[in-house]
């Protein structure tokens, strides 16, 4: 089973980025678990149909310790198992904990046991910085394998830089690898360029340049993922191509983080700063 873990600024596109990647691997035939990692538990919407997952935080609050899989484990879009870890109400103790009890609940109900037959298992997780709760998969080894979701914003870069910097820290310990960078597409000017260089620098490579694309809103509208909304879109396709992507990545690296005026200077070259 591979382990994933997606980053990435918030807003950048991970849920959807990441819901309509399974929906790819779905097609390949993978069997997938996916794991929301955000407070604001929203990673498995599209795959649940819109569906309100009780996140797992929640089902422990009101039904205390003696829960079964099937509390917190929804089936949804061809067989996925989608589970929202939760968090804390806003401003009350760390939002990262939610992963923490989610994913150590999970080993408990044997949801990562050989008889459930997972090709893969996604995390899907909130944060800019990888600090506490939050570093928690790649800390402790839960996830091997890390995409981090970027576009040409300079803040987006910024969040990826430091992404890296969290799992350079934790690579030699933990063994977690950095697999590459999706470009989730905001038009920026020589974008696709940009983020290669990015990569580059970074030791890594860009695996993916997503369009953007309003077909996303459409189908986010009817609470799908893109590839069961319009299968025969042409940003569908891109979906499928993603997915094929990372079912046949090898390229995973521990990551050269740049420093502050490394990234600036990049930016430069791109002609981004003036
Ligand atoms: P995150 O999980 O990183 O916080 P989301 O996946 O929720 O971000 O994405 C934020 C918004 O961006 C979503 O409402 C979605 O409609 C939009 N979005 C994401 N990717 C694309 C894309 N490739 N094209 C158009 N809109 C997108
Ligand atoms: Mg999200």
């Amino acid at each position: 089973m591979r382990k994933i873990a997606v980053y990435g600024k918030g807003g950048i596109g991970k849920s959807t980025t990441t819901q309509n990647t399974v929906a790819g691997l779905v097609e390949l035939g993978r069997k997938v678990m996916i794991v929301g990692c955000d407070p604001k538990a929203d990673s498995t919407r599209l795959l649940l149909g819109g569906l309100h997952q009780k996140s797992v935080l929640d089902t422990l609050r009101e039904e205390g310790e003696d829960i079964d899989l099937e509390d917190i484990r929804k089936v949804g879009y061809g067989n996925t198992l989608c589970v929202e870890s939760g968090g804390p109400e806003p401003g009350v103790g760390c939002a990262g904990r939610g992963i923490i009890t989610s994913i150590g609940m999970l080993e408990q109900l044997g949801a990562y046991d050989e008889d459930e037959n997972l090709d893969y298992a996604f995390y899907d997780v909130l944060g800019d910085v990888v600090c506490g709760g939050f570093a928690m998969p790649i800390r402790e080894g839960k996830a091997q394998e890390i995409y981090i979701v970027t576009s040409g914003e300079m803040m987006a870069m910024y969040a990826a830089n430091n992404i890296c910097r969290g799992i350079k820290k934790y690579a030699q310990s933990g063994g977690v690898r950095l697999g590459g960078l999706i470009c989730n597409s905001r038009k920026v000017d020589r974008e696709e360029e940009l983020i290669v260089g990015l990569a580059e620098a970074l030791g890594t490579h860009m695996i993916y340049f997503m369009p953007r694309d309003n077909m996303v809103q459409r189908a986010e509208l009817n609470r799908k993922t893109v590839i069961e909304y319009d299968p025969d879109s042409e940003q569908a396709q891109h979906y499928r191509n993603l997915a094929k992507a990372i079912d046949g990545n090898t390229n995973q690296v521990i990551p050269t983080p740049l420093t502050n005026d490394e990234l600036e200077k990049l930016l430069i070259k791109f002609g981004l700063y003036d």
